[in-house]
């Protein structure tokens, strides 16, 4: 049932959108009110002291939650997540440690882009990151530490520091833990427009994804700061690698391993599609 307020109130505050939220009785079951999804809205801790404080009506509570302000919008606007000192990045089972102030430290980057970086500012310390479906669909996105999620999915969850999204029943895109010293990514997909990214499998594993198939795999392990970033997925040298030269193993056995993988995944692909186009 509470899946079902999560969907209809368009997975953030009814009034304000903010992804991060109380269930709300519109109607207290003191006063004759209904555990009912009709009767439950999703609004966020400021909107739902105002509404306990009186401050904002049983009515437009009621009234937003006929017209949830996030079910016109394909995103939910952005919740400030807490700034630390420093924060841990955790991919699968690679941890990338970053102590050290500066510029802008790229984690992940996709053919050139960043997916993930960990920003020095003013403030403390921030990081930005997307991540997509099967489709290349936005499914989270952290902009300097503000979160957004797609309104679109099947469901939405954000509960102590487990952040969960799904894309169908019994289907979990992805799983998160952000704290203001830990960002961790348990399971969840990064790719860009070429269809070329990495996945977090929920072993903690991590697999390229070149033109939708998955190859090559990384145990994990522990990287420092690294002059120009940590991993970086390229799709032409078919490459995921750290850019330092004594850098883990990835460099030595991604390359060829993902190569004739994917060799031989598209030697396959092919013979079955001869194989259905000529039937013997
Ligand atoms: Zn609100």
């Amino acid at each position: 049932m509470k899946r079902e307020v999560r969907r209809s109130c368009g997975f953030g505050c009814v009034v304000c959108g903010m992804p991060i939220f109380h269930y709300d009785h519109i109607v207290e079951f003191a006063e004759g009110g209904e555990h009912a999804v009709e009767n439950l809205a999703l609004l966020c801790p400021n909107h739902h002291q105002d509404k306990t404080s009186g401050r904002l009506s049983r009515n437009s509570v009621a009234a937003r939650r006929a017209n949830p302000h996030n079910l016109r919008r394909g995103m939910t606007p952005g919740y400030a997540l807490a700034r630390g000192e420093a924060i841990e990045t955790h991919l699968g089972n690679l941890i990338v440690k970053d102590g050290e102030g500066g510029e802008d430290f790229h984690v992940l980057s996709i053919n050139g882009n960043s997916f993930l970086t960990v920003h020095h500012e003013e403030g403390g310390v921030t990081f930005s990151a997307r991540l997509t479906d099967d489709e290349g669909r936005t499914l989270l996105r952290v902009d300097h530490g503000s979160l957004s999620v797609s309104t679109q999915v099947w469901d939405y969850r954000y509960e102590g520091t487990r952040l969960s999204i799904r894309t169908e029943a019994g289907r979990i895109a992805l799983e998160a833990d952000f704290t203001d010293e830990l960002v961790r990514f348990a399971r969840g997909l990064f790719i860009d427009r070429n269809e070329t990214g990495l996945r977090v499998r929920p072993n903690g594993s991590l697999v390229m994804v070149l033109d939708r198939l998955e190859v090559g795999s990384i145990q994990g392990g522990r990287m420092g700061r690294y002059p120009k970033g940590a991993l970086a997925v390229v799709r032409e040298s078919l490459f995921s690698f750290p850019l330092h030269p004594d850098g883990y193993a990835f460099a030595r056995i991604i390359p060829q391993h993902a190569e004739r993988q994917l060799q031989r995944m598209k030697g396959k692909l092919t013979r079955e599609k001869r194989g259905s186009s000529e039937p013997a």
